[in-house]
C-alpha cells in the first residue's frame, strides 16, 4: 500500500462541515481515524462505494437536528478533498 504524506492529524483537521454547518444544525462532537473492523459506507462522495474492512476511515460522531449520528468517510476521499483545498496548517 502506497504510504502517503498526508497525516492523520492533516485528515482529521478537514472542516467537512465548513460549508452547511449551519444549515444542517450539526454540533460535531468527535472525530477520529479509525482502522474498520466491518465495512462502512462512505458518506463524502457523491459517488457512492464502501470503506472495505481494514481500511483508514475518519468516523464522524455529530449531533444532527437533535439526533445523534454517526458516519465514516474512506481515506481516499479525505486526501482527494486536502488536496483540492490545501488546508493552510495552523
Ligand atoms: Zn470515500
Amino acid at each position: 500500500m502506497n504510504e502517503s504524506t498526508i497525516s492523520d492529524r492533516d485528515l482529521l483537521g478537514i472542516d467537512l462541515f465548513a460549508d452547511d454547518k449551519d444549515d444542517a444544525g450539526a454540533r460535531l462532537s468527535s472525530s477520529r481515524m479509525v482502522t474498520t473492523q466491518k465495512a462502512h459506507a462512505c458518506r463524502f462522495s457523491s459517488t457512492a462505494h464502501d470503506i472495505p474492512v481494514g481500511a483508514r476511515a475518519r468516523v464522524e460522531s455529530a449531533i444532527m437536528d437533535d439526533r445523534w449520528g454517526r458516519f465514516s468517510v474512506c481515506r481516499d476521499c479525505l486526501e482527494g478533498w486536502f488536496r483540492e483545498t490545501e488546508v493552510p496548517l495552523p
